[in-house]
């Protein structure tokens, strides 16, 4: 059992591309490539060679890369079954609870759909490393494009009950947009006012705010956190209105921010 290490990419203009290895069998993927180009130079920096590409769902944000990294390495390409005629290059087709080895790092395959049908999570237990594409994001969850409110509620409940030390690596850096939507409902968090000068922080300085963790969204996200009062409240709601009325009032209400 060996643990990951993680590279950031980004790419695009909010993009997030991780690359996984696993120093003992020198296996390496890359979570959604959106673009080939700078994947290749990443992977020449570290002196890593591709072995897989984990695709999280179908958007072209996501899978762009797919092919000409293919091509250009013979990588596997692992994505959800449901979705395998839209991932582009598939290879290898995985469904919810199975599991697979990255070398010797194994991955739980999540169903997480509300953003798409198709959308899954990869979680690596011993490395603490959660990808979980556009479904959860610091501070806020992905749009509903195929999903319904209650399959999104259901998939964020799913991350949410993840170990709380579980590192999430969401694939955009939408955090202080995110944050200030947050920060409309639950003004009086002090964890999230906490995380809120984190975020400006590492913004100024020009650094990613991913990888958040389970703990901080349990304690910041409003997403995750429609089952409290506070954030009934902030909905119009009575404290302990059923979360998922909480929920999509919330996702509505983003919608429009
Ligand atoms: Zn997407
Ligand atoms: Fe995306």
């Amino acid at each position: 059992m060996a643990k990951l290490t993680v590279e950031i990419v980004p790419v695009l203009s909010d993009n997030y591309v991780f690359l996984l290895h696993e120093p003992n069998s020198g296996a390496t993927a890359a979570v959604d490539p959106a673009v080939p180009g700078p994947v290749i130079e990443a992977l020449a920096a570290k002196g890593w060679r591709l072995s897989h590409i984990f695709n999280t769902h179908h958007h072209a944000d996501h899978t762009g890369g797919n092919r000409e990294l293919q091509r250009a390495t013979g990588c596997a390409v692992v994505g959800a079954r449901r979705d395998a005629d839209r991932i582009p290059g598939i290879t290898v087709e995985v469904r919810n609870g199975e599991t697979f080895l990255l070398g010797s790092a194994a991955a739980r395959v999540f169903d997480v759909p509300g953003h798409t049908i198709g959308h899954i999570a990869y979680w690596f237990p011993d490395s603490e490393a959660l990808f979980c594409g556009d479904t959860l994001f610091s501070l806020g969850c992905g749009r509903l494009f195929e999903g319904t409110p209650d399959q999104m509620w259901r998939s964020l409940v799913t991350l949410r009950d993840l170990p709380a030390a579980t590192r999430v690596f969401c694939a955009h850096e939408y955090t202080q947009s995110n944050g200030r939507f947050a920060r409309l409902v639950e003004r009086g968090n002090p964890a999230l006012t906490a995380r809120l000068d984190e975020v400006d922080a590492l913004r100024a300085t020009g650094q990613p705010t991913v990888p958040s963790t389970i703990a901080s969204e349990r304690a910041c996200n409003p997403f995750l956190r429609a089952d409290q009062p506070t954030v009934a409240r902030a909905v119009g709601m009575e404290p302990g209105a059923d979360p998922l009325a909480v929920f999509t009032e919330l996702r509505r209400r983003k919608d429009v921010f």
